[in-house]
C-alpha cells in the first residue's frame, strides 16, 4: 500500500510506474481513484461541462477494422443530415444553454465536404451570436482544411490516435497507403500548430493491445502535451472484421475497469486538461460516465443528433440513448452527479485550462 502511494506522489512517472498503476486492484486502486478525484476537483472544480454531440453523417471513406460504420459495412443505412437539421440541433443546444457543440461524422475528404463544414461553422456561430463553442471530430484532413475551419470559428478538434504504438495501429487499420500512423500523427501536429485546443485518445481493450501499449499511450499524450482527451473502451460490432477476436479480449467489465484506470492515471499526469467521460463507458455500465467523473473526467457529450438517425450511427453494439431524446439522456446523469455535489455548467465553453497555459508558454 505504501508503494502505491509513493508511485502516485512521484514526479515524472516512468512507463513501469504507469503499468503498476494500471494494474492496481483493491485498496491500491481505491487510493489511486481517491487521489485523482481530488486532483480533478482541485483543478476543474466540482464541475462538468457539456458538448452537445451532433453525429451528422455516418458516411465514411475509411475501413477501420473495429468500426461499425466502416465503408465496407453494407448492413447499415447511410445518412447525411441536411444543413437545416444540423442547424436545428445546434439551435437546440444553444437554447438549452449548452456552452459548446461537437460535430462528428465519418471521414470524407473533398472540396464539397470542406466547404460545407466551413459554411456550417459560420452559420452556427451566427445563430448563437458567437456564443456556442465548436469542437470538430471529422478525421484526417489537409492542414489547409483544418486552417479554413479554424478561421471560420471552430476552436477545438478531437482526433483520436486510437493506438499510439505504430505496430498496434497498423494491426487495427487496413494497410491503405493513405491511411497510416504517420499521417494521423501529422494531422494531430497540424491541429496543434494551427492553434486548436487539440484532443486525442485511444480505445481500451483492443485485440492485440497490452498494458505496455496503454502506458505508452499515456506517455504519448503527456509528451505531445495534449489539451483534451476522449478515450474509452473498445466495444465489438458484429459487422466488422474484428468480431472474430471477441473471445480473446478482456471482458466488458474488465474493459470498463481499465478505461476508468486510464482516465485516473491520465488525470494524475495531466492535471489541467479536459477529459471526456465517453459514451462508450455508458454502454457498458449505465453509470459509467458518473464513475469517470468521480475519478478524473470533467466533460460529457450528450447526444443531440435527431433521434431517427441515432440507430444508424452505430460505431459499436449497444450504443446508449439510441431512441432517447437529448433531455432523457442527460437528465439521469445530471440527477446522479448533482447528488454527489457536482454541478453541470451551462453557458460556458469549458475550455481546456491546459491550452491557455501551454499557449502562454
Ligand atoms: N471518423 C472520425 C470520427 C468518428 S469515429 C474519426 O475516426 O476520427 C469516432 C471514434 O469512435 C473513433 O475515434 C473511435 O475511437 C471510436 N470508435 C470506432 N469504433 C469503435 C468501437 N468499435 N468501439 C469503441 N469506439 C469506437
Ligand atoms: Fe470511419 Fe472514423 Fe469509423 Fe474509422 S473510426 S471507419 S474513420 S468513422
Amino acid at each position: 500500500m505504501i508503494e502505491i502511494r509513493s508511485i502516485i506522489e512521484r514526479a515524472g512517472h516512468s512507463k513501469e510506474d504507469l503499468i503498476t498503476l494500471l494494474r492496481s486492484e483493491g485498496d491500491d486502486k481505491d487510493i489511486l481513484f481517491k487521489k485523482t478525484g481530488e486532483i480533478r476537483d482541485k483543478h476543474a472544480g466540482k464541475k462538468v461541462w457539456l458538448r452537445g454531440l451532433i453525429e451528422f453523417s455516418n458516411i465514411c471513406s475509411k475501413d477501420c477494422l473495429y468500426c461499425g460504420i466502416r465503408k465496407s459495412n453494407k448492413n447499415i443505412s447511410r445518412y447525411n443530415l441536411t444543413d437545416e437539421e444540423i442547424l436545428k440541433a445546434a439551435a437546440f443546444a444553444y437554447e438549452k444553454g449548452f456552452g459548446s457543440i461537437a460535430l462528428q461524422s465519418g471521414e470524407l475528404e473533398s472540396k464539397t465536404f470542406t466547404n460545407r463544414i466551413e459554411s456550417l461553422i459560420k452559420k452556427i456561430k451566427k445563430l448563437s451570436a458567437g456564443n456556442l463553442g465548436i469542437t470538430l471530430s471529422v478525421g484526417e484532413q489537409e492542414k489547409e482544411v483544418y486552417q479554413k475551419w479554424f478561421d471560420a470559428g471552430a476552436h477545438r478538434y478531437l482526433l483520436r490516435m486510437e493506438a499510439t504504438n505504430p505496430a498496434l495501429y497498423s494491426k487495427i487499420h487496413p494497410g491503405d497507403t493513405w491511411h497510416n500512423f504517420s499521417r494521423r500523427l501529422k494531422c494531430l501536429e497540424s491541429l496543434k500548430n494551427i492553434g486548436y485546443q487539440t484532443g486525442t485518445g485511444v480505445m481500451i481493450g483492443l485485440p492485440f493491445q497490452t498494458c505496455d501499449d496503454l502506458a505508452g499511450d499515456l506517455l504519448f499524450m503527456k509528451d505531445f502535451d495534449i489539451d483534451m482527451c476522449g478515450m474509452g473502451p473498445y466495444i465489438e460490432h458484429a459487422d466488422t472484421p474484428f468480431i472474430k477476436y471477441s473471445s480473446g479480449i478482456p471482458s466488458l467489465a474488465e474493459r470498463l475497469d481499465l478505461s476508468l484506470k486510464m482516465i485516473a492515471v491520465l488525470r494524475l499526469i495531466m492535471k489541467d486538461i479536459n477529459i471526456v467521460a465517453s459514451t462508450a463507458l455508458q454502454s457498458i455500465d449505465p453509470e459509467g460516465r458518473e464513475k469517470a467523473v468521480r475519478i478524473g473526467a470533467n466533460i460529457i457529450m450528450p447526444n443531440i443528433t435527431p433521434g431517427k438517425y441515432r440507430d444508424s450511427y452505430r460505431l459499436y453494439e449497444n450504443k446508449p440513448c439510441s431512441g432517447d431524446s437529448a433531455d432523457d439522456c442527460l437528465a439521469s446523469f445530471e440527477e446522479n452527479i448533482k447528488a454527489e455535489g457536482y454541478e453541470i455548467i451551462y453557458g460556458e465553453w469549458g475550455d481546456s485550462k491546459h491550452f491557455f497555459k501551454r499557449s502562454k508558454g
